[in-house]
């Protein structure tokens, strides 16, 4: 059906779910009238004949209505029923269809009470609230899907030597892009010539463009502003940022949250308990007050008011539009679970390199040992091996060798040795040497170190880094790396909402200092290898018992982003941080961190409040129907309002203020 109102996803459940409600309110509609007549008129008002026949038309109204609103209630409870399991949809379809049969059955033996108008009222009622959750949830992954769009239709690459147009998703990895001002980018990939500014906001939720240059890397539905680029695709299709970003989204506001799990085995005992209740209410008035009629109407309005609609929607509708309202700021939650754990962690460890400061190191100063190579030399075996790199060190190493108009060669056997440096052989000149750049502990272990570098590294606070070949440290570079804008300001944010932070870095003890102490931070962990990273996360947690959080960018952070309870990765990091946590900032906004658990905090609060609203809804509806207080009608009215007051809740969600302002939304309670 989805596929005959030709649209997909949330967006066609909506429409799917509308269009039934649609026709489910034209016969409850027409029923309530002919009902209202039944109620108006005194008894004897009415001859019993036109009785008999108003009777008649409720059930051909009621019969088609009950079918089209209680179909896809029906076929829930059978595939749990076959599952071995009890669900909600159980609740609903007994409460709706006893009242439908009780009053199909008084129509034929010509005596009693008529439910027509409740049984279809509650159904009418329970779609009524699928609807808004479908649309609230269509509605938040609507900008997440739009993001699709943004990628051109067609796209123009060179094959065989020349400029030809195809549809950009036959673009392949490897086709070299031809993008002019103002397109497009149609695909992920590395820019190879020309310079631009390019937009991208849907990433970053950022809309100051970025500069680009050759080496860069730009993505697929992001713009380019203003310059002629040339750009080598490496991710096409499925494996593209924009359409993983829209996957993770997607993924998580679709999985059960562990508290809807909870939900789900707690209706297993929920159903039985309200069958015994309702038929304890039925016994409780045809033996104590001999009063059967009443004894159907308690039961009949117990099984009505027990439909626990509020609560099957609490956590999830809450969840779906915090995911999205993330989403939308820039903030990729990977799961519900995430989400929710965010609202509880103590303590987050940021990695420094990457992380707390810009990616964008600047080669400050270059030492050679007195005697061994000349400047440029070193610099050349240098960047050849750094251009296999992606360490922010490595750039900055390639982008120094670039602005002397250095030559590389070639660089085979490329090695990492993460949270240490790097190695390969480097051909240059004819010439093959076995190159390794990294930390002198790195450099110490095979190659002699020339005492006129020794004591280069103490001088300053800045990471220095060591060039080595032939057993010998021929040269060394020292790079200084700032803060990044918003790193200071972060801080504050987190210690505001009660959150202690720590660096761990890979590097020497002296430029973690410096910048832990301009960032603000008191604590921290130097010269760890990823695994050490990982150990001090895990104490951590053992310690404070609370949950850790781990900000990370590094292939060299990924044990540690792993290992904390919420790995939060920045996207311009490396594919394997992102793959090890569990949130990704787009962008590097540090301010997005306090701005992301604060979302989770409210988020967490308005769960809380709409579990408790829910919960206690049903509990004061279930006595007040146990003794015969709730017609069936009131109680279907009764449960409207408690959806809508959680659904109206879970909305406030979505005034949060924004992120980005430079103001970060409180707790609040
Ligand atoms: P952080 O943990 O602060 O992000 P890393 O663990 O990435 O830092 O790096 C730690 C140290 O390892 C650096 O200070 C540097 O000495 C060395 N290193 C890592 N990768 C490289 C590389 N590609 N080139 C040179 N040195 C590197
Ligand atoms: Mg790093």
């Amino acid at each position: 059906m989805q596929r005959i109102l030709g649209s997909r996803g949330e967006h066609g459940v909506a429409m799917w779910i509308l269009l039934r409600f649609g026709l489910g309110a034209f016969f409850a509609m027409n029923i309530m009238m002919c009902s209202l007549v039944l109620y108006l008129s005194a008894p004897g008002d009415l001859p019993p004949a036109t009785i008999k026949g108003i009777h008649l038309v409720l059930v051909l109204l009621s019969t088609p209505a009950m079918l089209i609103l209680g179909g896809p209630f029906i076929i829930g409870a059978i595939r749990d029923f076959k599952r071995k399991r009890l669900s909600t949809d159980v609740l609903i379809i007994t409460g709706s269809f006893t009242a439908y049969g009780i009053s199909v059955w008084h129509y034929f033996i010509g005596k009693g009470h008529v439910y027509f108008d409740t049984a279809t009222m509650l159904l009418l009622i329970v779609t009524l609230g699928r609807l808004i959750e479908a649309s609230a949830k269509s509605k938040t992954s609507r900008a997440i899907k739009d993001m699709v769009s943004l990628i051109p239709d067609n796209a123009r690459v060179y094959r065989s030597g020349k400029e030809i147009e195809i549809p950009s998703n036959e673009v392949k990895k490897g086709d070299i892009m031809l993008v002019r001002p103002g397109e497009s980018i149609p695909a992920d990939g590395r820019i190879i010539s020309g310079e631009c500014m390019v937009e991208e906001s849907v990433f970053t939720g950022e809309s100051r463009p970025r500069q680009c240059r050759p080496r860069d890397k730009v993505y697929g539905g992001s713009v380019n502003c203003d310059g002629m680029i040339s750009v080598t695709a490496t991710a096409v299709g499925a494996d593209s940022l924009l359409t993983r970003m829209q996957q993770i989204v997607e993924d998580a506001q679709n999985e059960r949250a562990p508290v809807e799990r909870l939900a789900e085995r707690a209706a297993s005992v929920f159903v039985p308990f309200v069958w015994l209740a309702a038929a304890g209410s039925g016994v409780y008035w045809e033996v104590i007050h001999h009063n059967p009629e009443r004894a159907g109407l308690s039961a009949l309005a117990m099984l009505v008011v027990a439909c626990p609609c509020a609560l099957g929607i609490a956590t999830p509708l809450a969840t779906c539009i915090a995911i999205g309202k993330a989403a939308k700021s820039g903030v990729l939650i990977r799961s519900g679970e995430a989400l929710e754990q965010l609202h509880s962690v103590r303590s987050i460890f940021f990695d420094k390199t990457g992380t707390l400061t810009s990616n964008r190191l600047m080669v400050s100063d270059i030492r050679i040992a007195p005697g061994s190579v000349t400047l440029d030399e070193a610099l050349r075996y240098a960047t050849t091996l750094e251009s296999a790199s992606e360490h922010s060190i490595a750039r900055a190493i390639v982008t120094a060798a670039e602005a002397r108009g250095c030559a590389i060669g070639k660089v085979t056997d490329f090695r990492v040795f993460p949270g240490h440096g790097v190695a390969g052989n480097v051909a240059l000149n004819g010439t093959t040497k076995q190159v390794t750049i990294g930390s002198l502990k790195l450099l110490t272990m095979e190659h002699i170190l020339h005492e006129d570098l020794a004591d280069y590294d103490y001088a300053d606070q800045l990471t220095t880094v060591y060039i080595g070949w032939d057993g010998k440290i021929h040269a060394a570079i020292k790079l200084k790396d700032s803060l990044l804008p918003t790193a200071q300001e972060a801080i504050v944010s987190l210690k505001e909402l009660g959150i202690a932070t720590a660096v761990i870095s890979g590097d020497r003890e002296s430029p973690t200092t410096r910048l832990a102490g301009e960032a603000g931070i008191n604590e921290m962990f130097f010269e760890c290898t990823p695994i050490e990273k990982a150990e001090v996360i895990t104490k951590a947690h053992k310690i404070h018992k609370r949950p850790v959080a781990m900000v990370g960018d590094g292939i060299n952070d990924a044990p540690a982003l792993a290992e904390a309870d919420v790995g939060i990765a920045i996207g311009s990091g490396t594919d394997l941080a992102r793959q090890a946590s569990d949130v990704t900032l787009m962008g590097d906004d540090l301010l997005r961190i306090p701005w992301v658990i604060s979302l989770s905090r409210t988020t967490h609060r308005i769960i809380r409040q709409n579990l408790a609203w829910a919960f206690g809804y049903n509990t004061v509806a279930m006595v007040l129907a146990f003794f015969g207080y709730v017609h069936p009608l009131i109680a279907a009215t009764a449960m409207l309002a408690s959806s809508l007051m959680v659904i109206g809740n879970s909305m406030r969600i979505l005034s949060n203020a924004e992120c980005g302002g430079g103001e970060v939304v409180g707790d609040g309670g």
